[in-house]
């Protein structure tokens, strides 16, 4: 199993640690030509996500990504990723790679709340640990569903082959979201 990892900003190399940990190959992506070779599924990680949208316009890569994943590639967004992926994001008219069926609200937490940590349970995956860091979480789903939920906020969904999640599961020790992840790309 070889999956793609969007690697312009952030925390990819942990997404890439934690794919080789679960058995799979990691190679990152960074520029167009690197989306000729084959995988199987794509990672968009945390960082920033208005940073990793202007660079995705720059390096002529928001189209062809929006093109596989529209064309059936599996894809993970976690925090600044979700943010990628939302149809819509709340009080904002940018839209990112916008396939799935989710608004985002960005840095939702507050400032004190930007980065906590706590424990719940995700629908199919079981209880996991949750890092978040000035993470967003879920406002409203249309056509996507909601796979977990923390003090009454979404921070899991998933649109068939599209996962988002607003924590990092690449920071907690748990392998459980990226085996998750890698049993959709089989
Ligand atoms: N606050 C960031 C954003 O809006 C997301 C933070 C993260 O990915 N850890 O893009």
């Amino acid at each position: 199993m070889r999956i793609g990892v969007l690697a312009l900003q952030g925390a990819f190399i942990e997404h890439e640690k934690k794919l080789i940990e679960c058995g799979a190959e990691a190679f990152e992506i960074r520029q167009l030509r690197d989306l000729e070779c084959s995988f199987d599924g794509l990672i968009l990680p945390g960082g920033e996500s208005t940073v990793m949208g202007k660079l995705l316009q720059e390096l002529n890569l928001m189209q062809p990504i929006r093109e596989r994943i529209l064309g059936g590639t599996p894809v993970m967004g976690t925090c600044a990723g979700l943010i990628l992926l939302a149809e819509r994001i709340a009080e904002d008219d940018t839209v990112h790679i916008g396939t799935m069926g989710i608004t985002a609200k960005r840095n939702a937490y507050g400032r004190q709340l930007g980065s906590f940590h706590t424990t719940a349970s995700c629908k199919d995956i079981g209880t996991i640990p949750m890092t978040f860091i000035r993470a967003p979480y879920i406002e409203q789903v249309s056509t996507a569903e909601i796979l977990a939920q923390v003090d009454g906020k979404a921070v899991a969904a998933r649109e068939n082959h599209q996962l988002a999640l607003a924590f990092h599961p690449e920071l907690d020790a748990s392998p459980l979201v990226h085996a998750y992840f890698l049993d959709m790309c089989r």
